[in-house]
């Protein structure tokens, strides 16, 4: 059945749409990928005239066939209105000879809300017609995940979210932003060690098929808010289409032409959602994958070896200190002209081995369509300095890590129209920004600091962070990864039954 999604490691598992969305994860560990993408081809032509919503009830009718026409414009209504403080949802800047995509005018100051104001809807929706069926959220975050998944399925009836942080590890603000998170269905919890402990603790219990029946009996599916889940990626396409269309209405590229993207990326769903938008028909040329010292993606794309054993850095920008890219998996899916078995055997060599070569064929196609670059701490400080010195223009350390290797790739490549995706408020991170920017040692807290930011470059602290220092904190605790399992048994509990 061409609607339907399959497995990364096996076309043999396959389910509708809704279930994709609703389980999150493939049986067999894969993620699911819809084997009839390269057929589906965006209606770019009409697209021209929509509002960012309407292209959004476009691409979303095109891989969502199952949900009813309305019900999506419902879910899109509901996810993109006034929750969003521009009414461009993302807007699109001049930045030098280039361009910014800004993706953080959410309620949670992160890209993150893109595909997370949405998801919840759709799930709302699919659980309507299942009355007797109950989800627990289970979410892994290197720092913004967290907070956007539970502003997007707060108080959602039949939904119940745990977020896992790596303890210590993410910024002050991230932290407060979601250990002050109410609603009677949230639960967020520290464990300790570092995001890629959280994740596969979170992974284990997705892979526990004991506990899923157990479960199953008291009517509660487990599912996942990271970008595993195609209800989250989907939802990203649409910006890289608005962000090209807005492109040709200001006459700055012609119909047709390619454009450039530069991601900072760390999971891999940013890039993989303009990856999709790509096979579905836009123009790009090519995408321009942005690390920080936690390089492991850098290294793939040069070498066509990943390899997961290397030193774990804690950066300036931590929604990227992440080393087993999840997503990646169905980049390599696709541009293996869709052969599970041998996504399988990579993936079982990175299990046992810690690291997959792929070869040389796989690698040339890549080469095609990416290139790949990293930023120390210090040339993503000197970044936010110079191009708030040059053009007035405030990125926090993600966006900036991006524009580093923006700028490297410009000096060999000029052809193209580059495009940057910013993808956090540079408030959410004002201590490092408010240091790179005006190189002092920086005294006070996290709100003193967005205070002086704000003074002193005379731009305005996003209305979400600003009112945190007003609430209390409701979320204490912290777990060994080990005990995950009892924990997710006792908040369902807590949550759900
Ligand atoms: C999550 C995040 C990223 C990385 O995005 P991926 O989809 O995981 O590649 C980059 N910047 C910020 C601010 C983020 O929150």
């Amino acid at each position: 059945m061409k609607d339907l999604y399959s497995s990364t490691r096996s076309k043999e598992v396959q389910v509708r749409d809704v279930d994709a969305i609703l389980n999150s994860l493939a049986e067999d560990g894969g993620l699911y990928v819809l084997d009839d993408l390269i057929n589906k081809v965006l209606p770019l032509k009409q697209m021209l005239t929509m509002s960012y919503q309407d292209i959004a009830n476009t691409i979303l009718k095109m891989l969502l066939p199952s949900m009813q026409e309305e019900a999506i414009m419902q879910c899109v209504a509901n996810a993109y209105g006034s929750n969003f403080n521009d009414e461009h949802i993302t807007p699109l800047k001049k930045l030098g000879g280039q361009y910014v995509l800004e993706l953080f005018h959410g309620p949670t100051c992160a890209f993150k809300d893109i595909g997370l104001q949405l998801l919840p809807q759709l799930m709302k929706t699919i659980l309507k017609n299942e009355q007797k069926q109950q989800v627990m959220i289970l979410t892994a975050t290197s720092g913004d995940t967290g907070k956007a998944a539970l502003a997007g399925f707060q108080d959602v009836n039949q939904v119940g979210i745990s977020v896992f942080y790596p303890d210590g590890k993410v910024s002050e603000m991230q932290k407060l932003q979601m250990v002050t998170q109410t609603g009677r269905n949230t639960a967020v919890c520290a464990i300790q060690g570092n995001f890629d402990d959280a994740q596969s603790a979170v992974k284990t219990i997705f892979n526990d098929t004991m506990l899923a029946q157990q479960l199953m009996q008291d009517g509660v599916t487990l599912s996942s808010a990271n970008s595993i889940n195609i209800g989250r990626l989907i939802p990203q396409i649409v910006y890289y289409v608005y962000a090209y269309l807005q492109l040709v209405k200001q006459e700055e590229i012609a119909w047709m032409e390619e454009v450039d993207f530069c991601v900072p990326t760390g999971n891999f769903g940013n890039v993989l959602a303009g990856y999709y938008a790509k096979m579905m028909g836009l123009p790009v040329h090519k995408f321009i994958i942005a690390s920080n010292e936690n390089n492991v993606l850098y290294d793939f794309f040069t070498e066509g070896t990943y390899n997961r054993d290397r030193p774990f850095h804690k950066t300036i920008s931590p929604s990227m200190d992440i080393l087993i890219s999840s997503n990646l998996e169905r980049l390599l899916y696709y541009a293996s002209n869709q052969d599970a078995d041998y996504i399988t055997s990579l993936l079982d060599k990175l299990q046992k081995e810690g690291t997959y070569k792929i070869n040389d064929q796989l690698k040339k196609r890549l080469d095609t369509m990416f290139y790949a670059g990293y930023a120390s701490d210090e040339e993503t400080s000197t970044s936010i300095k110079k191009v708030y010195k040059d053009c007035g223009y405030i990125m926090d350390p993600h966006t900036a890590v991006g524009y580093k290797v923006m700028q490297d790739y410009l000096a060999k490549n000029t052809k193209h129209t580059c495009v940057l995706l910013s993808t956090a408020s540079p408030y959410k991170f004002a201590p490092q920004v408010y240091q790179a920017i005006y190189d002092e040692d920086i005294k006070g807290d996290e709100f003193s600091l967005m205070e002086k930011l704000s003074k002193s470059t005379n731009t305005e602290i996003p209305k979400p962070l600003q009112d945190l220092r007003k609430l209390k904190v409701l979320h204490n605790d912290v777990i060994k990864k080990e005990d995950i399992a009892d924990y997710v048994q006792k908040k369902i509990k807590e949550v759900l039954l």
